[in-house]
């Protein structure tokens, strides 16, 4: 198995992308084409989305084993803008809850001649895993895997960096919560070290303070207050509680806002017109000050549109890529 799975590359010869499981790979140039044809997806507010006939013909099965709204909702729209059909598993009625393996359940849609499934799971490896198993002709997009990666995420925070910051190499990028239990975290700062960016300040409270190994070149602190003076862009996070199988010694959220909680006044140690970002879902007055999330500085409704640009961009770059393989 091992060897199959390292036989999996998610870029085809020519190194278009054949699949999207993570960001680690990527290079500037391919990330940068992605985020051009992104842009080219968005359309002023008012007016009718945009379309492109890509996928006329084509099938995408959206396979969601944990919980989404946005990421799920975007594949959606973005596949049937694309002119594909959309299949959406519901998995509290699939056969995988009576014991099929997700293989199996790959196998029997990939007889329905699917040609791109997107996958969300709880445990590390399942995109990888399906991409090394389907047929050459089939793509997977890994829609969030257990805490290890969420690509298209990271694609979409880079683009929404992109548009109001321009270059990346002297950006200064707070990311502050449950950082040990993220997958957003993860695969924005693999993006970011991709495109250049070198001042990432990752802010842990006590017991979410990530392996070190996993984050090279970044600084991990604990102390919200210190990382803020310069920052351009702050991104805070959720506290993954799906995730903690501990019986973690967690503060209150009362005292977590106290602590960690992204306010007003916190904000303003920040540059002045940096922007505030958060994946969603926001748990409000926890991890950010409603009024921080609804604020000038709050691009957090611009991200969800990034997200349905980039999914499209996404979809279509791996349809693309099907003449080189
Ligand atoms: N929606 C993001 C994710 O799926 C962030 C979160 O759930 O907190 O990882």
């Amino acid at each position: 198995m091992a060897t199959e799975l390292a036989h999996c590359t998610q870029l085809t010869p020519s190194g278009r992308l054949r699949h999207l499981l993570t960001l680690t790979d990527m290079s500037r140039d391919l990330i940068e084409e992605l985020l051009e044809r992104a842009e080219s997806y968005l359309r002023p507010p008012g007016e009718p989305p945009a379309r492109d006939p890509v996928l006329r013909g084509r099938t995408v099965a959206n396979l969601f084993f944990e919980p989404s709204t946005r990421t799920r909702a975007s594949f959606e729209l973005a596949a049937k803008r694309l002119g594909a059909d959309v299949l959406n598993l519901d998995v509290n009625m699939s056969s995988r809850k009576k014991g099929e393996s997700v293989l199996d359940t790959i196998y029997t849609l990939q007889a329905m001649q699917v040609d791109v499934f997107v996958v969300r799971d709880a445990s590390a490896g399942i995109p990888e895993l399906i991409a090394a198993s389907v047929e050459p002709h089939v793509s997977v997009l890994n829609a969030g895997e257990a805490a290890v990666s969420h690509p298209t995420q990271g694609l979409l925070d880079l683009m929404t960096m992109h548009q109001h910051k321009g270059r990346f190499d002297r950006l200064s990028v707070v990311i502050v919560g449950d950082i040990a239990r993220s997958r957003v975290a993860r695969s924005a700062v693999e993006g970011l070290q991709i495109m250049g960016t070198r001042d990432i300040r990752l802010v842990a409270p006590p017991g979410m303070t990530p392996d070190e190994k996993l984050y090279p070149g970044t600084t991990i602190t604990s102390d919200l207050d210190g990382a803020l003076p310069g920052a351009d862009v702050v991104m805070a996070l959720r506290i993954q509680r799906e995730r903690m199988t501990e019986k973690a010694q967690m503060m209150t959220t009362h005292e977590y806002h106290a602590k960690y909680g992204l306010t007003a006044e916190r904000l303003m140690r920040a540059t002045p017109d940096a922007i505030v970002m958060h994946p969603g879902p926001m748990n409000r007055d926890v991890e950010i000050a409603g009024d921080v999330a609804d604020g000038p500085q709050s691009v957090i409704v611009q991200q969800v549109t990034n997200g349905l640009a980039m999914r499209m961009a996404i979809l279509a770059m791996v349809m693309e890529a099907r003449r080189d393989r």
